[in-house]
């Protein structure tokens, strides 16, 4: 089949994607772009998908941009097309159905897949695209009693989702508690109850491995990780641990191919796995692709759950703060905007924050005071000192 030439391909249309189009169109209006990307339906908000399955989802819904966008800015798109190989030396990307795709600077974008569980009875379903959404939607309206496998952020969504839907939900997971690598014990603690007092149950350190708690469920469905979606990578010669490695200015071992998103490892301590993080990864590419020079900097991207009527916030925990001698805590009072506080410092330097209470403290004070670089005093007094209704 004959090739085809664009200035910049980019493989995945997601997030980091997307958002690498836009960087380039912010520097050069003029050049060819090609978006590539496996799923069949124009690029959407992933992060809805674990969050409205409840109420189901169409093609159309929560779109990136309407069609008319990629059109105006003169952005190519391939659905249902499947990149399966890449030679840098001949600037060339192959798709699985034949076609061979000439690039002038190419961005790896592919996102991550989930991990599966090996050699179970039970015949495991996973939640990454929304096709995967919609098959696990029309399948739970058969289901009464459901076993979410993986106690990780996207597990407990699907028990409220589930839940929601009027299910039987049983949340079982490896981990002492719920999102142990996200949260410390008391905000665990306190989503574990949230989950608890809204029926589902809650079970900790059960491995999802065979035969170990098998139920009596009628669907399962399972969370346990992802891995950067790089095995179309192997005969590249593209340096790769388990992901992309990436530089600050999100390049690849290889000469005018960069990376971003969750494919991509950023060989510094920066977010990631993250939604905004892989709008800011793909962003920078996309300018840098397009012949600026931008480095990558540490963002306040933060992690939110809104888990039933309740709002948990944390931005930068790692549970390796606990053991750190250089870091200590401190817990602000309860107050009926916030339940739980628990604010992390260096000195008098900010390190982490993890709240659950009213949206509005993270997104008008902690967020933008840790983007101007306020000291911890300056985030703890405004949060303390905050107006209340
Ligand atoms: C259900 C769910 C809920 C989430 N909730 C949150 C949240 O609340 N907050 C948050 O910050 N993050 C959340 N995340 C994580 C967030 O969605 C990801 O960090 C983000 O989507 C990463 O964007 P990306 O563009 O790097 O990759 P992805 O969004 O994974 O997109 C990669 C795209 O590339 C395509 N692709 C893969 N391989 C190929 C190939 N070989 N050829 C062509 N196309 C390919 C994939 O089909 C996909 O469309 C959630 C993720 C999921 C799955």
């Amino acid at each position: 089949m004959a090739g085809t030439f664009f200035d910049y391909v980019i493989v995945g249309a997601s997030r980091a994607g997307v958002s690498c189009a836009e960087g380039i169109r912010s520097v050069d209006s003029a050049g060819s772009i090609l978006l590539v990307s496996r799923e069949d339906v124009l690029p959407y908000k992933r992060t809805k998908l674990s969050k409205e399955l409840h109420k189901n989802y169409g093609d159309q819904d929560f779109l990136l941009h309407p069609l008319q966008w990629y059109e105006d800015q003169k952005i190519t798109v391939y659905l249902g097309a499947e990149a399966v190989d890449l030679a840098p030396k001949i600037y060339t990307l192959f798709l699985a159905d034949g076609r061979k795709i000439a690039y002038g600077r190419l961005c790896i974008a592919s996102g991550a897949s989930p991990l599966e569980i090996q050699d179970h009875p039970f015949l495991f379903r996973y939640l990454r695209e929304k096709s995967d959404g919609q098959n696990i939607f029309h399948k739970a309206q058969e289901w009464k009693h459901i076993c979410v496998a993986g106690n990780g952020i996207q597990g407990v969504e699907l028990a409220e989702q589930f839940s929601l839907m009027g299910k039987q939900v049983d949340l079982l997971g490896p981990e002492s508690r719920p999102m142990a690598n996200r949260l410390d014990p008391g905000m665990s603690r306190l989503v574990e109850k949230t989950l608890i007092s809204h029926g589902i149950k809650v079970y900790n350190q059960k491995g999802s491995s065979a035969g170990t708690d098998a139920g009596d469920w009628d669907g399962t469905v399972a969370s346990i990780g992802v891995r950067p979606a790089a095995v179309w990578l192997r005969d590249s010669g593209i340096n790769t641990l388990s992901g992309v490695i990436i530089d600050t200015r999100c390049r690849t071992s290889e000469a005018e191919i960069f990376a971003a998103g969750d494919v991509a490892e950023p060989v510094f301590p920066f977010t990631s796995g993250l939604w905004h993080s892989a709008e800011y990864q793909g962003f920078t590419a996309g300018v840098n692709m397009a012949g600026r020079d931008v480095e990558l900097e540490q963002q306040p991207f933060r992690l939110k759950l809104d888990l039933f009527d309740k709002h948990f916030y944390a931005l930068w925990y790692t549970p390796g703060l606990e053991a750190d001698p250089g870091v200590e805590s401190r817990k602000l009072p309860e107050a009926p905007d916030l339940e739980y506080c628990r604010l992390f410092r260096r000195g008098n330097e900010f390190v982490s924050a993890l709240y659950c209470g009213d949206p509005a403290i993270g997104k008008t004070i902690i967020t933008p005071l840790v983007r101007q670089g306020a000291p911890f005093d300056t985030i703890v007094n405004r949060i303390q000192n905050r107006p209340s209704d």
